[in-house]
C-alpha cells in the first residue's frame, strides 16, 4: 500500500485503543484484514470490564434496540462458528432457562430475527417451582479469561501488537498514528471526553463446580429484578464452565468501585442457594466486579480528528459488549476503510 496520510510509512497503521473484547475483537478483524494493528491498552486483559463478563451471549442493557437486534443476531453466528472448538476458544454452545415468575412474560423482540431453527418458544410448563413462563435455548457462553487469551493469541498469530500505557487522549493518539479505533470502553468518558458514558456496576460470585454438576444455564427475566438496599437491582443468574459456576448478578447504576462488596456477594448465593441447593453448599473460589459500559446509544461511527487523523469510535456497549462483539468489529473495520 502507498502512504496516503503522507506520514512517512505509518499510513497503513491502525491504533486500537482498549483491549477489552471490543478492542481485542476489532484488532484481529483488522489484523487479519492484512492491517498493522498495535492495541494499546491501560490495563491487562484479566482486569478489563470484559474479563469480569458471565458472559452469554443475550441483548441486554444496549440501546438502541433495533441495531443492537442486528448486531447481536450476526455476532450469534462467528460464536456460534468458534464453539467448534471449545478448548481453544473458550465458548461453548450450552443448552438453558429464561424463566419467569409471572404468567404475562413475552419473548423478547431479539427473538424475532433469530433465524427458525434457533428461534426459542415461549414455555409455561416444565419451569422451576415459582416460575410460570420462559423460554429454552441452546446459546453461546464464553469463558471470558480463556476467550480473551484466544482474541490475544489470534491478534498477535496475525501479526497484532499489544502495548500496555494509558492514552491521556484521542490527540494524543492521533500523533501515533493516522487511523485510531476507540473501543476505550467506560474509558472513553474520559478520553473522548463523553459525558453520556455511565457505570452500571456488576457483581458476580464464582463457585467450584458442585456434585452432581451443573450443566445447564439460568437466568430469570430482567423483569424480575429486585431493588436492593442501595438503589440497585439484583437478578437471579446460573452460568456453567465446565470447572466453575458464575452466579449473578448485580446492576447499579453511577456505582464505580470495584472492590467485591460481602453483603451483594452473601445475597447473590443465598438467592443462587434457594433455587439450586447444590450452589449453596459450592465453594466459593472467587468474586468479580466490573463497570458496564452504559451509554444511551451505543457509539459506532467515524470522526475526522483535528490534524487529519481518522478516528471510529466503537464503544458503550453497556451489557452486551460481548454479545455485540463480533458485528461491532467488523462495522468499525469497514468504517475505518470507507
Ligand atoms: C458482571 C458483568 C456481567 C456481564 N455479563 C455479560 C454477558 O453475559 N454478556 C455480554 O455480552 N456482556 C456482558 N457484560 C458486559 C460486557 O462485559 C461489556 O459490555 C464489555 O466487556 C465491554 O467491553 P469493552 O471492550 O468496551 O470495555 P472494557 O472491557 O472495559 O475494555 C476497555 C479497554 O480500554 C482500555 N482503556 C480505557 N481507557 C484507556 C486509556 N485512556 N488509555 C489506554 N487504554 C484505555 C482499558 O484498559 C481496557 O483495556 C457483563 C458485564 C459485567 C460487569
Amino acid at each position: 500500500m502507498g502512504d496516503p496520510g503522507g506520514r512517512g510509512g505509518v499510513s497503513e497503521d491502525v491504533l486500537v485503543v482498549g483491549g477489552g473484547v471490543l478492542g481485542l475483537t476489532t484488532a484481529v478483524v483488522l489484523a487479519e484484514a492484512g492491517r498493522r494493528v498495535r492495541v494499546v491498552t491501560r490495563e491487562p486483559a484479566a482486569r478489563t470490564t470484559s474479563a469480569a463478563a458471565g458472559a452469554l451471549w443475550e441483548p441486554y442493557r444496549a440501546h438502541p434496540a433495533d441495531r443492537v437486534a442486528g448486531w447481536a443476531r450476526r455476532t450469534l453466528d462467528t460464536l456460534t462458528a468458534l464453539a467448534a472448538t471449545p478448548d481453544e476458544t473458550g465458548v461453548r454452545m450450552v443448552a438453558g432457562l429464561k424463566a419467569a415468575r409471572s404468567a404475562s412474560f413475552r419473548l423478547p423482540s431479539w427473538v424475532a430475527g433469530l433465524p427458525a431453527e434457533l428461534r426459542p418458544s415461549l414455555i409455561s410448563e416444565g419451569l422451576p417451582a415459582g416460575y410460570r413462563a420462559g423460554y429454552r435455548a441452546r446459546l453461546p457462553l464464553l469463558d471470558m479469561p480463556a476467550y480473551l487469551g484466544h482474541l490475544e493469541r489470534r491478534l498477535a498469530a496475525a501479526g497484532g501488537v499489544l502495548e500496555r500505557r494509558a492514552l491521556a487522549s484521542l490527540a494524543e493518539a492521533a500523533r501515533e498514528a493516522p487511523a485510531i479505533v476507540n473501543c476505550a470502553g467506560l474509558g472513553a468518558r474520559e478520553l473522548v471526553p463523553d459525558p453520556l458514558l455511565r457505570p452500571v456496576r456488576g457483581q458476580l460470585v464464582v463457585v467450584a463446580q458442585p456434585t452432581p454438576r451443573v450443566d445447564e444455564w439460568f437466568a430469570e427475566s430482567p423483569d424480575e429484578a429486585v431493588r436492593d438496599p442501595a438503589g440497585g437491582t439484583e437478578l437471579l443468574y446460573v452460568l456453567p464452565q465446565p470447572e466453575i459456576v458464575v452466579l449473578g448478578g448485580t446492576a447499579h447504576e453511577d456505582r464505580g468501585d470495584t472492590d467485591p462488596d460481602p453483603e451483594l456477594a452473601a445475597r447473590i448465593v443465598e438467592r443462587a442457594a434457594a433455587f439450586d441447593p447444590r450452589l449453596g453448599a459450592a465453594r466459593v473460589l472467587d468474586h468479580r466486579v466490573g463497570l458496564r459500559p452504559y451509554r444511551p446509544a451505543i457509539r459506532l461511527e467515524r470522526e475526522a480528528l483535528p490534524g487529519g487523523a481518522v478516528c471510529v469510535h466503537n464503544y458503550g456497549h453497556g451489557g452486551a459488549g460481548v454479545t455485540l462483539s463480533w458485528a461491532c468489529a467488523s462495522d468499525a473495520a469497514a468504517l475505518l476503510t470507507g
